[in-house]
């Protein structure tokens, strides 16, 4: 199209196109030096069991301390760190500090809970992944029934067969997988049968409009019905709303996570919140007089 447009306009794209080639690089960089430099750190947020209005569960997520700009989003450095290839160290340091951090949790006497931990993509084709996992898990004393796997359901879809393989392998270990961002990806769900997946976790995007949107209802109480009857547990990402929670609870779906509760908290935060061991949601039925 620029070319159609004339010779200023290619100019224009490509000093443009130089910029961000230039910012790309400067950002790769600076991923380099923050991998060096242990500018990342982990946030965790709480998955909360519906029916009891405990926290079940905990996803680790990556930030980035960066000394200048301060906190960055992984939205804006997951992508470049993927491209480049420095996803694989950092996601291996994400892994052994989430499991690490678990352990202490643990120690400390805290009920024990299951951690899930994202993988990217390029994380998943390594040929080492199982003995990086099972070398992690041994050097950070933590056992496999509290580690939680995250894969993107077209990352479990793209790699067919492999996945099968490796789910199964991570599954005899005793980690569970979860399927995270469901819907986005175009599957069914009868194909998700071949993989052994345990867990469910619907994008929060069917669940942010699903209380206006009368087809986002119909695909969220669909995806939980069939899950059910493959014998997986749902999750719903990104429950802000009390009205999406009572939806979630009349249509049974096990877990929700979201800002409703909690928005991922930094180590001692999400400690505190774990101490206070008070019930998240109001579970109509569990009230302090009965006791529980
Ligand atoms: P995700 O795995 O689907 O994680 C959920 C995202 O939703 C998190 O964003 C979380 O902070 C956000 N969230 C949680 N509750 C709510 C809510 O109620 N409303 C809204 N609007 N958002 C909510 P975050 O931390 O910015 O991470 C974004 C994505 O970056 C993650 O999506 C995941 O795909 C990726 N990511 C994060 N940490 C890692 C990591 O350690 N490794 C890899 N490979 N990817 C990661
Ligand atoms: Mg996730
Ligand atoms: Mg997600
Ligand atoms: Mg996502």
């Amino acid at each position: 199209h620029a070319k159609e447009q004339g010779k200023n306009n290619y100019q224009f794209y490509s000093a443009e196109m130089n910029i961000r080639v230039f910012e790309r690089l400067a950002l790769e960089t600076s991923l380099h030096r923050a991998i060096r430099q242990r500018e990342f750190l982990l946030h965790y947020q709480p998955r909360v069991d519906l029916r009891t209005g405990r926290i079940s569960g905990v996803e680790a997520l990556v930030r980035w301390n960066h000394p200048e700009i301060g906190l960055v989003s992984p939205a804006k450095f997951i992508p470049l760190a993927e491209e480049t290839g420095l996803i694989v160290p950092l996601g291996e340091w994400v892994l052994r500090t989430a499991c690490a951090q678990n352990r202490i949790w643990q120690e400390r006497g805290l009920p024990p809970l299951r951690i899930a931990v994202n993988l990217s993509s390029r994380q998943f084709r390594q040929e080492n992944l199982i003995q990086m996992v099972a070398g992690v898990l041994t050097e950070t004393h933590l056992a496999a029934q509290w580690l939680e796997l995250e894969l993107t359901e077209s990352l479990v879809m793209q790699e067919g067969e492999r996945s099968v393989a490796i789910l199964t392998e991570l599954k005899e270990m005793g980690i569970d997988i979860a399927i995270d961002d469901f819907g986005t990806g175009y599957s069914s769900l009868s194909y998700l049968k071949r993989f052994p997946v345990r867990n469910l976790k619907i994008d929060q995007s069917f669940i942010r409009d699903m209380t206006r949107d009368p087809d986002d209802a119909t695909l969220v109480r669909t995806i939980i019905t069939m899950a059910h009857g493959l014998g997986m547990k749902v999750i719903a990402e990104g429950v802000e709303l009390e009205e999406q929670l009572d939806f979630l609870r009349r249509h049974q779906c096990e877990e929700i996570q979201g800002y409703y509760f909690s928005q991922p908290l930094d180590a001692e935060k999400f400690e505190q919140l774990l101490r206070s061991g008070k019930s998240l949601v109001d579970t109509g039925f569990a009230s302090p007089e009965v006791g529980y």
